[in-house]
C-alpha cells in the first residue's frame, strides 16, 4: 500500500470516527457540547405576570442551601411520615419538578414526559396554578401527580403554625378545584424544615417528600451538567429533583433539554419511572 493511500484511509477512518462520535447520544468527553443541549436563550417568565408570579420567599437562587444532611436525619427521625427516597431493591426512580405551573417550561416538560410515556410527580404553587390553570389541567390530564408546594412560596421556617397551615391549606383549595382532589403529598419550598414542622404540617394529613437526587437545575445549568448531576448519582428507588418554573432569573432550557436525556439512559438501564405516590406506596390524594 502506497504512503498516499494509507494516509487517505487514515483520514477516513477518522472522519467517520469524528461523525459516530458527534452523532451518538452519549455525551463523548472529547467531544464539545453539543448546541442543541446548550440553553441557548433564556427564556424568562412573562413579564406582565408581576408579584403573583414570584416567589414570596425569594427565587431558588437566593436561597437554597438547605442541607441533605439535614434531610437525612428528618428522613430517619420520621420514615412513616418525612421521605426522600424509596425501597431500595427495585429498579424504579421518580422525576419530581417544583414551583410550576407556567406557560414557558411546564409545557415543555409534559411534552418530554408524554414523548416517552413516563408519569412524573408536580409540586405545584397555588398562586402560579391559580395563573395558569390550563396547565395544571394538562398535567392531570397526562396522568402526573400533582403535590402541594404551598400557596406562595414562602420559607416556612419563618411561618408560625398559623400562618404555614394557611399556606398549605390555601394551595390545597385552588388545588382541589382545579384537579379534583386534595395532594396528599406536600414539599416544603426550598426544602427548609425541621422536626418542630415536620410534626405540625402531619396534623394537615399530607405525607412531606424531599428527595435524594438535586438535578440544580435551579443554577441554570448546562443540559451537560443537569445530566451529570442526575446520572452520577441516581440509584434504585431515587427521588429526583428539577424544577418546571423558575423565577425571572433561572433559566431552565438545559434542565428540560437535560431530561429527555437522562430518562432515554436510564430506560436503558431498565429503570422504571413511578410517580412518588406509587415509588412510596402511599396516596396521592386526601
Ligand atoms: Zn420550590
Amino acid at each position: 500500500m502506497g504512503k498516499k493511500t494509507m494516509l487517505v484511509s487514515l483520514a477516513v477512518i477518522l472522519g467517520l470516527l469524528a461523525i459516530f462520535a458527534y452523532s451518538s447520544e452519549y455525551e463523548l468527553r472529547f467531544v464539545p457540547n453539543k448546541p442543541y443541549l446548550r440553553p441557548e436563550k433564556n427564556v424568562p417568565a412573562p413579564d406582565e405576570l408581576g408579584d403573583k408570579f414570584e416567589l414570596k420567599g425569594g427565587s431558588e437562587r437566593d436561597n437554597r442551601g438547605f442541607p441533605q444532611r439535614k434531610i437525612e436525619d428528618l428522613a430517619s427521625q420520621y420514615p412513616k411520615l418525612f421521605y426522600r427516597e424509596g425501597p431500595r431493591n427495585v429498579k424504579k426512580v421518580a422525576l419530581t419538578f417544583d414551583d410550576g405551573p407556567d406557560s414557558v417550561y411546564t409545557p415543555q416538560i409534559l411534552d418530554v414526559l408524554r414523548k416517552h410515556k413516563v408519569k412524573a410527580t408536580f409540586f405545584l404553587v397555588g398562586e402560579r396554578a391559580e395563573l395558569f390553570p390550563d396547565v395544571v389541567k394538562k398535567i392531570v390530564k397526562g396522568g402526573h401527580v400533582i403535590g402541594n408546594h404551598s400557596m406562595t412560596h414562602p420559607n416556612i421556617m419563618k411561618l408560625n403554625k398559623e400562618q404555614t397551615f394557611q399556606e398549605i391549606q390555601k394551595c390545597e383549595d385552588v388545588l382541589s378545584a382545579l384537579t379534583g382532589y386534595k395532594p396528599a403529598l406536600f414539599r416544603s419550598p426550598y426544602g427548609s424544615l425541621d422536626s418542630q414542622k415536620v410534626e405540625e404540617i402531619s396534623e394537615l394529613d399530607v405525607k412531606l417528600i424531599a428527595w435524594n437526587i438535586d438535578s440544580l437545575d435551579w443554577k441554570s445549568l448546562t443540559a451537560e451538567q443537569v445530566k451529570a448531576n442526575i446520572l452520577e448519582n441516581v440509584r434504585e428507588g431515587s427521588i429526583i429533583l428539577q424544577h418546571s418554573s423558575g423565577s425571572k432569573k433561572e433559566n431552565l432550557t438545559g434542565s428540560v433539554a437535560a431530561l429527555d436525556e437522562v430518562i432515554k439512559t436510564l430506560k436503558k438501564e431498565k429503570y422504571k419511572f413511578v410517580t412518588v405516590s406509587e415509588l412510596l406506596d402511599i396516596p396521592y390524594k386526601k
